[in-house]
């Protein structure tokens, strides 16, 4: 399946496309960075409220300024890895935005310690637009080290914790399997093998899961001396740059209080017995008493193909969107009629699917390989949820205001999911469609919400227990994970003993300076459901709200935008709506057993 309108036209993103043009550009983009610290290095703490406004919107011009150019080079590459003018073009564009990113990196440390101790500046009229870009600043000040700290603790990490994740990444990487596939016995790689984690046959599955994880345990002490190490360096950290908990870092990066996520993971464990509910349905669905864990995210039996050409999943896209709102829907509309998004399958394409930003543009680009399936229908619904959001953050908001928290990041595009959701039920006919539908939409539910905060348990608990003075070896950490697991699906499903080494595999838990990445997962799954269910009970009132939200970028805290709503994150009520909503789904499956 392929057409002229499944490619995307880059063009668009520069002034010319030939490759001196675009190298020359680049040079221009280093020189004025340079430019930028000749001026304020070292200066900033004398800035004055005009001077400091001045620095920010020159901070924005430059970043409007170079985007283009920037997104051309990289969206390239990851169209084709092959093309040696884009493997050129990727080489120049990461050279020079690191040497861009290091002239201008003093900025943010020297306007911390400008906002330290002048506080009352971040409330100034005359930087309002600036606001909470400042008040966000000004939280991570009193966290920040002296600038030869800093620099060294980078340089030091390249080959000290951060060394521990490459070697996570290419031990996986590097591992084979063998497994029997029709009486043959085949040796596949880790990125292959996990491919039969969603086979149809249900042996298969379950011998995949078996021995991945089996032979992933034989190198228990390699995947705990690594997990050990980063958390421990994270609790050292944490004490030199007195975050109050191993969260606290997360809980800045996110724009967020503990409160909120308090009472977000007390809303999960309150409805445990909800998610269980579903996997019994869906067990009931398979034919099974009970679902194993290789039952979790596997296809039901009966679910027809549901196969859709690029112009049918285009036209059930535009109507899912162009109902709930006609100026979302041209927008859409204008993605593809722009050629905005690359769904063609080729050879050197980046795997998955992803929707970049392009805010001087007031647009975005969408990269993902369209083989016609229902998922690619959803991915693109997905992704083009994103380019909604930048449509409405860039037309009201400078860049400063558009470093979107990835808790409300996702909320154009699950809430577009949620759309096309309504659509193709409102279609479908016969009860294994509309079983297919529903399973695909609780599944992700599931997973976003409950599974992940399993980990969100199993990733406090490791810390628990180093405070405590545990050392964590790899049967210690399996018990943690079990624990934390159990947590959540209590004894609904039957896993595999060797699960217990699920953790040995998962990257995030071994990214040096990004602990607790998974809660925001949580947040946003049950924000959205959340927002839908308010937008089902307030009907069209509600599509200007959502609106409001989107277009507000990060110029608000997440607590704020939903202030505007009317609700408080910090109470479990706003979160029980999100339930109230996955609960209706649950209902509507159930009624079609
Ligand atoms: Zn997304």
């Amino acid at each position: 399946m392929t057409s002229d309108e499944m490619v995307w036209d880059l063009s668009q993103l520069v002034e010319k496309t030939d490759p001196p043009s675009i190298q020359k550009k680049l040079v221009s983009m280093v020189d004025e960075a340079n430019r930028i610290r000749n001026m304020y290095h070292d200066k900033i703490k004398d800035l004055n409220t005009k001077e400091l406004l001045k620095l920010l919107e020159r901070k924005d011009e430059f970043i409007l300024e170079f985007e283009g150019v920037n997104m051309y080079c990289l969206l390239m590459y990851s169209a084709d890895s092959t093309d040696n003018v884009a493997k050129q073009l990727n080489d120049a564009v990461r050279k020079a935005s690191m040497k861009a990113r290091q002239a201008t990196a003093f900025i943010d440390i020297e306007l911390g310690k400008l906002l330290a101790a002048n506080p009352s500046m971040v409330k100034d009229p005359a930087l309002a637009e600036y606001e909470h870009h400042l008040e966000r600043i000004l939280r991570k000040a009193p966290h920040m080290l002296s600038e030869t700290e800093e620099r060294l603790i980078i340089m030091k990490d390249r080959n000290g914790i951060s060394a521990w994740q490459m070697f996570q990444g290419d031990w996986l990487s590097t591992r084979t399997f063998d497994i029997e596939i029709e009486g043959e016995t085949r040796t596949l790689p880790y990125g292959k093998i996990i491919s039969l984690y969603q086979s149809p046959d249900r042996d298969l599955r379950r011998l995949a899961n078996q021995t991945v994880y089996k032979d992933l345990g034989k190198d228990e002490i390699v995947w705990a001396t690594a997990i050990r190490s980063v958390c421990k360096d994270h609790m050292q950290m944490c004490e030199l740059r007195s975050y109050a908990t191993p969260m606290t870092q997360s809980l800045i990066d996110n724009d967020l209080e503990q409160k909120t996520i308090d009472s977000l993971i007390k809303t999960i464990e309150k409805n445990v017995g909800l998610y269980q509910r579903y996997l019994h349905l869906k067990a009931q669905l398979m034919g099974l008493d009970k679902l194993a864990n290789y039952d979790l995210v596997a296809p039901l039996p009966n679910a027809q193909q549901m196969d859709y050409t690029w112009e049918e999943g285009r036209k059930e896209i535009e109507a899912a969107y162009t109902q709930f709102d006609v100026e979302i829907g041209r927008w859409v509309s204008e993605m593809f009629e722009k050629r905005h998004i690359d769904g063609e399958v080729r050879k050197g394409k980046r795997s998955g699917a992803f929707c970049a930003s392009w805010l001087a543009g007031k647009s975005a680009y969408i990269l993902q390989s369209f083989n016609g399936k229902m998922g690619d229908i959803y991915t693109q619904a997905h992704e083009l949820g994103h380019a909604i959001h930048a449509y409405l953050g860039s037309r009201a908001q400078k860049p400063s205001n558009y470093e979107v928290s990835s808790c409300i990041a996702e909320t154009g595009s699950i809430f577009g999911e949620l759309l096309l959701t309504e659509r193709l039920l409102s279609e479908a006919e016969e009860k294994e469609k509309k079983q297919a539908i529903l399973a695909w939409i609780l599944d992700e539910f599931g997973m976003a919400a409950f599974q992940v905060s399993a980990r969100v348990f199993f990733e406090q608990s490791m810390y628990d227990a180093i405070k405590q003075g545990d050392f964590l070896d790899g049967e210690t950490v399996a018990e943690l994970w079990v624990a934390a697991r159990n947590r959540i699906y209590g004894d609904s499903v039957d896993w595999l003993d060797v699960m217990k080494w699920e953790w040995t595999m998962k990257p995030h838990y071994y990214i040096a300076n990004y602990r607790f990445y998974n809660y925001p997962y949580v947040f946003a799954q049950l924000f959205v459901f959340a927002l839908y269910r308010l937008y089902k009970e307030q009907g069209d009132e509600f599509i200007s709200k959502l609106k409001r939200l989107l277009a507000a970028g990060s110029s608000k805290s997440p607590h704020q935008l939903a202030t505007e709503l009317n609700y408080d994150i910090t109470d479990e009520t706003f979160w029980e709506k999100g339930m109230k909503q996955a609960k209706e789904f649950i209902d509507m499956l159930e009624e079609t057993i």
